[in-house]
């Protein structure tokens, strides 16, 4: 099979094809861009044909690669964590705000799946404390690998924990707290649909309103925030009142909601004013 041949079909998925021609061939875009005429040899053309199988029964391409770009960085990615989205960056972006280039702040990165944000974090505040968290064993493997891939000479190693959301840094305080957490509704007709079929259930969905872990993380945050820390999340595009609210109730002021590249309703952000009481 030629490379251009291999490129045919349905031109709103070529962009698929290439990348999973790329990833067989081992080549980059510009190459197979200026070879149209490169033959795959038999073993080449049985696993490009395996893998556009596979995505034509919905496996999501980055499951497929194994990795997806995220923050500028190359992760890791296999089915046990969630597929980190563009959405997520405004938080990173959020995040770095509320961090000076040189700050030594304790950051805490709750349900860290890949690792996506903590180590985009870390990345680009290199003198950051960062402790990642996550109850599952399989995505804190992905995720020490994503850190030990993208360690800047000389910065901090991400500490990362199982367990629970606060459960594993119970007597700790943090200066922010960013969280990308399930909160899809249970039921909710996206969890049929694309690549979140792919996903694993326990990345993606939170109770009746895809409210539970969202409501867990802003109401524990003041035990785990110095006074004046930041709590950043993500939540669904409806869910804005709501976080708004759980926040109000925690305590939190300069409560802001931001919107992410579609426009949408997708992140909420506060800070802890005062002094904490005591766990
Ligand atoms: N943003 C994802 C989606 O709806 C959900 C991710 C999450 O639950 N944190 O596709």
């Amino acid at each position: 099979m030629r490379v251009d041949e291999a490129l045919q079909g349905d031109p709103a998925t070529r962009g698929e094809r290439r990348l999973l021609l790329e990833a067989v061939l081992e080549r980059s875009h510009a190459w197979i861009a200026s070879h149209p005429e490169a033959l795959l040899d038999e073993a080449q053309s049985q696993r490009y044909r395996t893998l556009v199988a596979r995505r034509a029964a919905g496996e999501p391409v980055a499951y497929l690669l194994g990795s997806r770009e995220f923050f500028g960085l190359d992760f890791r990615v296999t089915p046990d964590v969630l597929i980190p989205r563009p959405e997520t960056e405004g938080l990173v972006d959020w995040a770095l705000e509320c961090l000076a280039p040189d700050s030594t702040a304790a950051v805490l990165d709750l349900g860290t799946g890949s690792g996506a944000i903590a180590v985009a974090l870390l990345h680009a505040r290199p003198h950051l404390a960062v402790t990642a968290v996550d109850r599952s064993p399989a995505a804190l493997a992905v995720a020490a690998h994503n850190a030990a891939r993208h360690h800047p000479p000389g910065s901090r190693v991400l500490r990362l924990l199982g367990g629970d959301w606060y459960a594993p840094v119970a007597h700790e305080r943090f200066h922010l707290i960013v969280s990308n957490p399930p909160y899809v509704a249970q039921g909710d007709a996206h969890l049929a649909q694309g690549d979140l079929r792919f996903e694993p259930p326990a990345a993606l969905s939170a109770g009746p309103e895809g409210l539970d872990d969202l409501r867990r993380i802003v109401a524990q945050a003041p035990h785990h925030l110095e006074a004046g820390g930041h709590l950043l999340v993500e939540h669904g595009h409806d869910q804005g009142p709501a976080c708004a609210a759980l926040f109000a109730a925690a305590g939190f002021c300069d409560v802001t909601l931001r919107r992410d590249l579609a426009g949408l309703p997708r992140l909420t952000g506060g800070r802890y004013p005062g002094v904490t009481e005591q766990d």
